[in-house]
């Protein structure tokens, strides 16, 4: 198979003009083309907008094309499909996966797979009924604890935009979103440059996923919260667990923590039980939206608008001269910004969208950099900061979940908003017209000031006077790390930190990525 790199597309050219594209440069006629399939296709707006495809084609003689074509965008493509592990007999004592988010869900889908029949422990519940859990708290901000944006089957990427795009190249990507496929997803994140599946898809992923995993006898327990663990001689030997029907205790070996970065409790008792932990640098800060439409403008100039074009994204970041480095996060194109808390008392902002990104606003974290220096005190410490923050922002909103907001325009010039412009806040259950300088501590405020104008240079009208900004976001990675030896385990035998919570990942993609790779390193050692 030859692959060929940087064909362009005009947005009003057709996609089978590719098969002659394709021919012309591979100098040969179409008809010798015998099969062409797209690889990748990214939308290129540096100079005009077009698509760029990188195309995998079947020619007749293979290696005389290549030779002939001399064209340095033209090679052999170099596939190397992600394997599982050998397949092992049932462990006596199961294999335990804690957490049903992207790390833990994958994780159980290569240990079923691979025949070590796992326990799925998740303290949410299935997604159909986490669902309507969330809705509720959207409308009247009545917080389930358990059920939540955090918690449940999917993990805190079930209630997302779904991007699936990573900075890194691996193997167990392309196995990832294959599965994905496979469950209901659109096909064209097999090959998007930035794939995105959206909330809608998700949820019927999650069902095909968890059908798969009970088929392979899985044994998937929702409404399970790990409590705590026992130990002899430095080796795990049972969890304890706080089930519908009470506490229980199970025997393990193995137990694989693929927590998410929201499982304080959790956090604390393994603190609390003597496993290896330290701080990890964070980043905080708010959410900003715009109208849609003005960053299409922004981002596609004349052809903003075009039917083929997709809701435009944007990726920022600047280094402010205080040391910090504030950003765009998780850009949501065409979506709403949500309530994300998973405790009483305490608001969290984040962004999900469905598959169509088709909503009036475009928001993104605007996040700024902080470090364990701003929070000392040892592994738990982080949590204790992100609280205080949170618990600013609840009592800012007026209780009951609603979020502090305010004009760009009026942040910059330190006073309270009074209503939106032409921005229209999404966040439900709503949001308080604020002065976040009052809300938020100094240094965050002083740096997205800082970094407001330096960013609208990058994208114009990023620093528009009625985009929102509306706070607190504190949940982007985790403040801490449980450590992991090479092997993947902890100093405590048997334990098996995993996913974003434990500090290895960041993003649905790497999550189940690490997840991948801690059941690869599980497996070993059955
Ligand atoms: C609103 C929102 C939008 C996002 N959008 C995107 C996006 O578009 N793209 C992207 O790449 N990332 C996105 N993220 C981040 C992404 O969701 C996470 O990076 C990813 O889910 C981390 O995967 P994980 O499996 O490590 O942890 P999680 O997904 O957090 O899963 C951990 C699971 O463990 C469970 N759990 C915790 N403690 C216990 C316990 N004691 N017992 C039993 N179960 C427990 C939790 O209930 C949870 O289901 C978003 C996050 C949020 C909140």
């Amino acid at each position: 198979m030859l692959q060929i790199e940087g064909i362009k597309l005009e947005l009003d050219e057709d996609e089978s003009l590719l098969r002659q594209k394709a021919a012309a440069v591979l100098r040969v006629p179409a008809g010798e083309i015998l099969e062409l399939k797209i690889f990748r296709k990214a939308v290129d707006a540096r100079e005009g907008v077009r698509f760029v495809y990188t195309l995998r084609s079947v020619v007749k003689d293979e290696a005389r094309v290549l030779r002939r074509c001399r064209n340095k965008a033209v090679a052999a493509a170099a596939e190397t499909p992600y394997q599982l592990p050998p397949p092992v007999s049932p462990p006596e004592l199961p294999p335990v996966v804690v957490g049903a988010g992207p790390g833990g869900l994958f994780c159980a889908l290569a240990l079923a797979r691979c025949g070590a029949r796992p326990i799925l422990l998740e303290r949410g519940w299935n997604v159909e009924r986490r669902q309507e859990d969330v809705e509720r708290f959207w409308q009247t901000g009545e917080l389930n604890p358990q059920s939540n944006v955090q918690f449940g089957e999917g993990g805190a990427g079930a209630f997302s935009d779904g991007k699936l795009n990573t900075g890194t190249r691996d193997p167990r990507h392309r196995f990832i979103l294959e599965t994905l496929v496979a469950h209901g997803a659109p096909e064209c994140i097999l090959y998007d440059a930035k794939p995105h599946v959206g909330t809608d898809y998700l949820r019927c992923v999650l069902a095909g996923l968890r059908r798969e995993l009970t088929e392979l006898g899985c044994d998937i327990r929702f409404g399970h919260r790990l409590t705590g663990l026992e130990q002899s001689a430095g080796r795990l030997c049972a969890l304890q667990v706080e089930g519908p029907a009470g506490p229980c205790r199970l025997p393990a070996s193995a137990a694989i923590l693929a927590l998410g970065n929201s499982a304080r409790d959790t956090f604390e008792m393994l603190h609390a039980a003597g496993v290896p932990m330290e701080p990890k640098p964070l980043a905080v800060g708010v959410r900003i939206e715009h109208r849609q439409a003005d960053i299409d403008l922004a981002q596609y100039k004349a052809l903003a608008g075009h039917p083929r074009l997709p809701a435009a994204s944007y990726k920022l970041s600047c280094h402010l001269d205080n040391g910090r480095g504030v950003f765009s996060f998780c850009v949501c194109p065409g979506g709403q910004v949500v309530a994300a808390a998973s405790e009483p008392d305490r608001a969290v902002t984040n962004g999900m969208s469905l598959f169509a990104r088709d909503g009036v606003n475009c928001n993104g974290g605007l996040l700024c950099s902080v470090t364990p220096e701003d929070f000392p005190g040892g592994p738990l410490a982080g949590i204790a900061f992100q609280r205080e923050l949170e618990a600013r922002a609840f009592a800012a909103g007026g209780g009951n979940f609603a979020a502090p907001a305010q004009r760009a325009e009026d942040f910059l010039l330190r006073r309270p908003s009074a209503g939106p412009g032409k921005v229209l806040p999404t966040y439900r259950p709503g949001v308080k017209w604020s002065n976040l300088w009052d809300v938020l501590p100094d240094f965050l405020c002083q740096s997205i000031a800082q970094a407001l104008p330096v960013l609208d240079r990058k994208v114009r009208g990023y620093a528009s006077p009625d985009a929102v900004l509306t706070a607190v976001e504190t949940r982007s990675s985790c403040p801490l790390r449980i450590l992991r030896d090479q092997q993947g385990e902890s100093r405590l035998q048997g334990l098996w930190p995993c996913g974003e919570g434990a500090g290895y990942a960041g993003g649905i993609m790497s999550a189940a990525a690490d997840g991948l790779r801690t059941a690869e390193q599980v497996l070993r050692t059955l």
